[in-house]
């Protein structure tokens, strides 16, 4: 890289990761250009609107926070560019026993509830979290925040070392013998086991260190930006312009150009564009199918297991709902069933556990009064070709019917407008391989292991970022890819 001139950054895409990785790569003195295939910023973070309501399309879970507003920090701007509120409550949960449990974000709180509506002491509700806690410390400044494949991460390999082999940690069991053994109430189970879903795993799979999760809810706890999900990337992209960093909408990147193993810029469908390195933050298996079709892909990275997809529902709701807030949940009546179909069977359960986020809970003009905006998701085996037009059919059905019973309402008459997100769509949108919502699957304690590095072995100035890449998907997991990809690019 030429000392005397300004080096130049490309970024493939422009989701949550590129957006971050693009300022973070302004800042530290490259002129940075952001390529999107979509006409928008924000990839999977999505906004739609269906007559006089507002929906995100993708995330709706914002914990940790920090991440976005470091960002401004480091940027030199007023972190209340970009305003959130704390949540009290997590979640509503909803089983069809008839058992309802609003979960507290506050660990002394969501302790004495658990002891009073499940068959649960408050001391092991809070051993359990304490021991969550330390495995979050333990493990996150190693397996999350740096590269875990660069050589002075291994030079720490006595302390990777002797962590996985604290058998506390639960890495050799999964999740839901973890929580078999210290809870005995079904729907508890049920309860901490669900954090599988958080990277889109199943808790009979995933290991026990899973259950580390729920710290960050609890304790950390869970936020509602302002003005709904895509504030976080509209947020981002603004601080990205003010910053000097160039977008070119509607301009897929075809190719990734190098010479002599070295990359040296981009096509796009505009022609050549030069540069001295190149992020993709496009998931890591189109990025070598189709931006690098003549390098050979990292097979084992490629073919390991994606993580789950999802069917969404985005319904108008001419009817307010109380006993709902802005997270809720309707258990699936067999757990383990259901992670059977998706993950084994590669089918939809016929009783799905169905997730209803409302953000006009928390912004009102996200519906006309008197009304609600329903994103109303089910888990869904990735896309391997299944006819997904009978399957949305029949899914419907099924989560009309639960929602209906569990609630005791009609809501099929209450659903003024209506569209439907398919894993066939997702991966159509966002280049999702697979329709995958968190690349791959943490359905073994390898996996960790597995997920591509933030940089190429095989070619110079080539790096990644995003839900595909290491650390994983989701936000906050997202934001830190960025940052590990800005800690390993050439500091000009
Ligand atoms: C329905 C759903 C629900 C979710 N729920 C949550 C949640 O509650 N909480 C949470 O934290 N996470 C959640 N996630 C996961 C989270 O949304 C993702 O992990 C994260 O947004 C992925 O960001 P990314 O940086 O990987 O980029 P992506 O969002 O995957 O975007 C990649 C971008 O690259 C562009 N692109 C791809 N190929 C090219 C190319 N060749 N040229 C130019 N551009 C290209 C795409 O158009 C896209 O805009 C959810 C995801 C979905 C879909």
């Amino acid at each position: 890289m030429g000392k005397s001139k300004q080096p130049k950054a490309i970024v493939v895409g422009a989701g949550i990761g590129g957006l971050a990785v693009s300022i973070r790569l302004q800042l530290l003195g490259y002129e940075v250009v952001v390529f999107e295939s979509s006409d928008q910023p924000g990839g999977k973070m999505g906004v739609k609107r269906l007559g006089d309501y507002r929906f995100d399309t993708g995330p709706s879970l914002f914990t940790m926070p920090h991440f976005v507003t470091e960002l401004f920090q480091l940027a030199g701007e007023e972190i209340s560019q970009f305003q959130y509120s704390r949540k009290d409550i997590v979640c509503n949960y909803f089983w069809e026993d008839g058992k309802r449990f609003s979960a507290p974000a506050d660990i002394q709180k969501f302790s004495e509830k658990a002891a009073e509506n499940f068959d649960v002491s408050q001391s092991t509700v809070l051993s359990y979290l304490d021991l969550a806690k330390q495995k979050y410390n333990l493990t996150a400044p190693i397996f999350l925040e740096r590269s875990l494949h660069k050589l002075k991460t291994y030079q720490h390999s006595n302390v990777m070392k002797s962590i996985l082999s604290i058998g506390s940690l639960g890495i050799n069991s999964t999740l839901d013998r973890v929580n078999r053994k210290a809870f005995k109430d079904k729907n508890l189970i049920q309860f901490f086991n669900r954090y599988a879903t958080y990277n889109g795993s199943s808790p009979y799979q995933t290991p026990g260190i899973m259950s580390m999760i729920p710290h960050l809810e609890m304790y950390e706890g869970t936020f509602f930006p302002k003005g709904g999900m895509h504030a976080i990337a509209q947020s981002l992209y603004k601080l990205a312009l003010k910053k000097g960093v160039s977008f070119r909408f509607s301009e897929p990147v075809k190719r990734i150009s190098y010479i002599d193993d070295q990359v040296n810029g981009v096509e796009t469908s505009e022609g050549f564009e030069s540069s001295d390195i190149v992020v993709s933050n496009a998931d890591v298996v189109p990025t070598y199918r189709k931006l690098l079709p003549d390098i050979a892909e990292p097979k084992r990275v490629l073919n390991s297991e994606r993580s789950s997809s999802a069917l969404i529902f985005y319904w108008g709701v001419n009817k307010e709902y109380p006993e709902l807030d802005l997270h809720n949940i309707l258990f699936s009546d067999d757990y383990k069933e259901e992670f059977k179909s998706l993950f084994e069977k590669k089918e939809m359960y016929s009783d799905p556990t169905i997730y209803i986020n409302i953000t006009s809970k928390e912004e009102k003009t996200d519906a006309p009064n008197g009304c609600e905006n329903w994103f109303v998701m089910v888990n869904a085996p990735t896309n391997i070709g299944q006819n997904w037009d009978q399957i949305k059919t029949e899914v419907r059905i099924n989560v009309i019917a639960k929602i209906s019973r569990v609630l005791k309402t009609d809501i099929a008459s209450h659903i003024d407008v209506e569209d439907v997100l398919d894993p066939v769509k997702i991966e159509t949108q966002t280049g999702s391989y697979q329709g995958s919502l968190y690349g791959a699957a943490s359905n073994s304690k390898f996996s960790a292991f597995l997920r591509h590095p933030n940089f190429s072995s095989r070619l110079k100035n080539l790096y990644f970022c995003g839900g595909s890449a290491h650390p994983g998907g989701g936000i906050p997991l997202c934001l830190l890819s960025a940052k590990i990809v800005a800690e390993n690019v050439p500091h000009p």
